[in-house]
């Protein structure tokens, strides 16, 4: 058997240069000989590990869905962020209208008047602290993208 010409046809197989007759015959021969079978193994965990290391460049659609995919997070960020912001504005506000008001009536118990205040004064706190983490967490995301 001619182990030559076969070994040969090995290289050409991955390079897409047999024809469908010379495949065949080259598949029917690794069937049978063990020794040829090693060597198309061999060529082929070659020609896989190139491949993985010539990876194509990411193509254009690869581009644009990281770009859409940046767009989505930054209006995301910035949805919540103005959803904070307003939460904000309209406490204050309301806080603001409900302690002019508290303090201008008279019926109201003193002990009432100072539960409420420090009850306004722990959400403002709390909505200040939880935006202030937001605002952390952006800036450690951010981070996290320049590391990738
Ligand atoms: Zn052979």
């Amino acid at each position: 058997m001619n182990h030559r010409k076969y070994q040969e046809w090995i290289s050409a197989y991955f390079d897409g240069e047999l024809t469908p007759e010379q495949k065949t015959e080259l598949e029917q021969h690794l069937q049978e000989c063990p020794e040829c079978r090693s060597e198309f193994e061999e060529v082929q965990r070659f020609e896989s590990l190139m491949a993985k290391v010539s990876l194509p460049q990411p193509s254009k659609e690869v581009w644009t869905m990281y770009w859409t995919s940046v767009y989505n997070r930054l209006e995301r960020k910035i949805g919540w962020l103005l959803l904070s912001l307003g939460s904000i504005i309209l406490l204050f506000f309301g806080a603001y209208n409900l302690v002019e008001e508290l303090i201008k009536d008279p019926h109201l118990p003193l002990l009432v008047k100072i539960g409420i205040l420090s009850f306004l004064g722990g959400v403002v706190v709390l909505l200040v602290s939880f935006l202030r983490e937001r605002l952390f967490l952006r800036k450690r995301e951010r981070y996290k993208e320049v590391e990738q």
